[in-house]
């Protein structure tokens, strides 16, 4: 089959002829049919993660995978309802389903979590296998490259968006801002209106073109932070809302001049969610964040239920994706592409 793997870090990843697969008793063999391309993919392939787990290549990347079932391992119960054919989104985060965390479904932060495309198996190969328990069955009428990328940039801000609400920082008279309006942030957009049960949304981001589709996407008003100063930011946000400052902030950049310009901007008793992995730090000031009790909370990509509530959405026509679509042979122009911010939406690799 078709993969394409790192072989040395810092390189472009290899198009290869390797075998298929074989699977475990409780996996399922899928046939790939999209998967999403995600800033993370790049980030591992410059060595991002290398501080943090160190993997050995050759790692298969890709983790948006949606696909079709083409095998059955022997202990899959039939009570999972699969059958060869149908139609599959891969939830990824593999936990040990032992830990407390998997025990309340949250495998995604489990100590023991496997990703796929984060070792020798991954979505940017033509079979992938994955136990059984990690797949959803999808309407067949839904599109798989629409699919692909609810496992990630589509999933990841919602899950942020939801312990914005749970912790009641939203609602009406309330400010919310999404920053960043890449791959994650045309999601967030369009969940903090389902989800803000009110509140305003403001879209504040760099590029103007990526902000026009946010404002399409629903965002009340938009800000671009090019060449201004938090000061001139707050101007315009109080200018469009009528106050300066922002309850709640999903930031789907975690770039360091957002994150400062993010906290220059909270309120009191304002509350930050952080999805994006652009810079590797946090520099904020203690006192503001103590004395004014902003909360800042820890969001990582989503569970089995986070993505069975997006695609629920989708299915009922509530998401709309701006995607580009590219084959496999292009891979390494696409990590090129999207390691220098040059692509709008998500791109999305598509078998033929
Ligand atoms: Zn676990």
């Amino acid at each position: 089959m078709k993969a394409a793997r790192i072989h040395e870090y810092n390189k472009h990843v290899v198009l290869e002829d390797i075998p298929i697969p074989d699977i475990q008793p409780d996996e399922i063999l899928v046939n790939v049919k999209a998967c999403g391309m995600c800033r993370s993919d790049v980030q591992l392939v410059d060595g991002y993660f290398r501080p943090y787990a160190d993997i050995p290549p050759p790692i298969t990347i890709g983790h948006e995978i949606v696909g079709v079932v083409h095998k059955i391992g022997s202990t899959v119960p039939k009570s999972a309802g699969f059958e060869e054919g149908d139609h599959v989104v891969v939830v990824p985060g593999w936990g040990d389903g032992t830990c407390r965390h998997c025990q309340i479904g949250d495998t995604q932060i489990c100590p023991n979590v496997r990703w796929p495309g984060f070792g020798k198996v991954g979505g940017f190969a033509e079979f992938v296998p994955v136990p059984a328990r990690y797949l959803i069955k999808v309407d067949r009428q839904l599109k798989f490259e629409e699919l692909a990328p609810l496992t990630d940039a589509g999933v990841t801000p919602y899950r942020g968006i939801k312990k914005l609400l749970n912790a009641r920082a939203l609602g009406p008279n309330r400010v919310m801002a999404v920053f960043g309006v890449g791959g994650l942030g045309l999601y967030a957009v369009q969940y903090a209106k389902i989800l803000g049960c009110g509140a305003k949304v403001v879209a504040v981001a760099r590029n103007p073109e990526k902000l026009a589709i946010a404002k399409e996407y629903g965002a009340d008003h938009i800000i671009s932070t090019r060449g201004k100063s938090a000061a001139d930011v707050a101007v315009e946000l109080k200018d469009a809302t009528g106050q300066p400052d922002l309850d709640a902030i999903i930031d789907c950049t975690g770039a360091g001049a957002m994150i400062q310009l993010a906290f220059s901007l909270l309120s009191i008793s304002g509350q930050y969610a952080d999805v994006g992995l652009v810079g590797d730090r946090i520099d904020i000031p203690l006192f503001p964040r103590v004395s004014r009790e902003q909360v800042l909370h820890g969001s990582f990509w989503g569970n089995y239920t986070d993505i069975s509530e997006v695609l629920t959405l989708m299915a009922e026509g509530k998401i709309r994706h701006t995607l580009k679509i590219f084959s496999f042979d292009q891979i390494n122009e696409q990590l090129d592409l999207l390691r220098t911010g040059n692509i709008v939406g998500r791109a999305v690799m598509k078998f033929r």
